[in-house]
């Protein structure tokens, strides 16, 4: 979809009709697998406690679940389970033939140890990506099963750009395991030269005017001002924010605008990518189970 701002054109990169493209996809992919191999994709998704925000993402996994034909469930728990209980959880799901996807709901109750909780997460299971096999394999060039998803959609949406990345300047904001280092890494693979910005940085403007492709994954409101964006930059805005009431990025939108030439709007950027990545890393396991691949 393009937009016109200010009489430059800068394309707006539609996170909703790509995730809808893949989503099919995969819908149509799953009633083969049913079809033809008896075999329907299964998810479970872990949740602890009664977080508000987790629990919208949870219902948001199950409906596009059940659109696509996946057998998804969640498994709900009090914030009083104590992390031995959920861990035993971990790996009765761990051995059950039917889940081929299984993730646990991020954050956790306080006082849990959540490295602890996702490193018994099976990496074959692992669809979010975030087991120590699967991020190390990642970090040392090596086919992971699973990349996380959020990273993982946002690669889909900066190569539908058509922009080659061999070479090019990558800044990436944030350096959390979920978005920031995989996202990094990834961007590595492609052969850009990649720079990775945190609290601590000093000069983030300075930084950030540099890269031909800069994703924002912070979770701060407009923290990247617009003369912060390089001409012609791809710009990746992963950043929800809630603020009066409604949805803000974590980048300025209309100033960065003028200068990008493609940019992700909030919502409808990143965020529909990461439930469509879900989906398809669960199929990937189900299509592991049926041995097509
Ligand atoms: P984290 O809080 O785990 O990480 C935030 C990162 O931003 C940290 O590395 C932190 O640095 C860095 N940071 C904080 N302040 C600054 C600053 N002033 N300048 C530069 N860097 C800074 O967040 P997540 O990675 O989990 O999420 C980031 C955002 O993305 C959030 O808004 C979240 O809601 C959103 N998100 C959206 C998803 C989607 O599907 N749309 C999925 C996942 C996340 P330091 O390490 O030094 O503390």
């Amino acid at each position: 979809m393009d937009k016109d701002v200010d009489n430059n054109m800068v394309k707006i990169i539609d996170g909703k009709e790509e995730a809808a493209r893949i989503r099919e996809e995969i819908r149509i992919e799953t009633e083969e697998l049913k079809r033809e191999k008896r075999i329907a994709p299964g998810l479970r998704v872990i949740l602890v406690g009664d977080d508000p925000a987790s629990q919208a993402y949870v219902r948001n996994k199950e409906k596009a679940s059940a659109e696509a034909g996946i057998d998804g469930q969640t498994l709900r728990y009090p914030a009083s389970i104590t992390e031995n209980e959920l861990i035993s959880v971990v790996k009765k799901l761990n051995s059950d033939p039917v889940v081929d996807g299984l993730l646990v709901q991020l954050p956790l109750p306080k006082g849990m140890n959540t490295q602890k909780v996702l490193d018994a997460i099976s990496y074959e299971k692992d669809v979010d990506g975030l087991s120590p096999l699967n991020m190390g394999k990642l970090l040392r060039g090596e086919n992971p099963l699973f990349v996380a998803c959020t990273p993982k959609g946002i690669m889909h949406l900066i190569l539908s750009t058509g922009i080659e990345l061999k070479g090019k300047e990558a800044v990436v904001v944030g350096r959390s395991n979920i978005v920031g280092k995989p996202m990094a890494l990834l961007l590595l693979e492609k052969h850009a030269t990649v720079t990775i910005c945190h609290s601590r940085t000093k000069d983030l403007g300075e930084v950030c005017r540099r890269a031909d492709v800069l994703v924002a994954a912070v979770g701060f409101p407009e923290l990247i001002k617009g003369d912060m964006v390089k001409d012609g930059a791809i710009v990746i805005d992963v950043g929800t924010n809630r603020v009066d009431g409604k949805w803000v990025g974590d980048v300025e939108f209309e100033p960065a605008s003028k200068r990008a030439s493609f940019i992700t709007p909030v919502p409808g950027g990143v965020g529909p990518m990461t439930i469509a990545m879900l989906l398809e890393n669960t199929l990937i396991a189900a299509k592991r189970r049926a041995g097509i691949i």
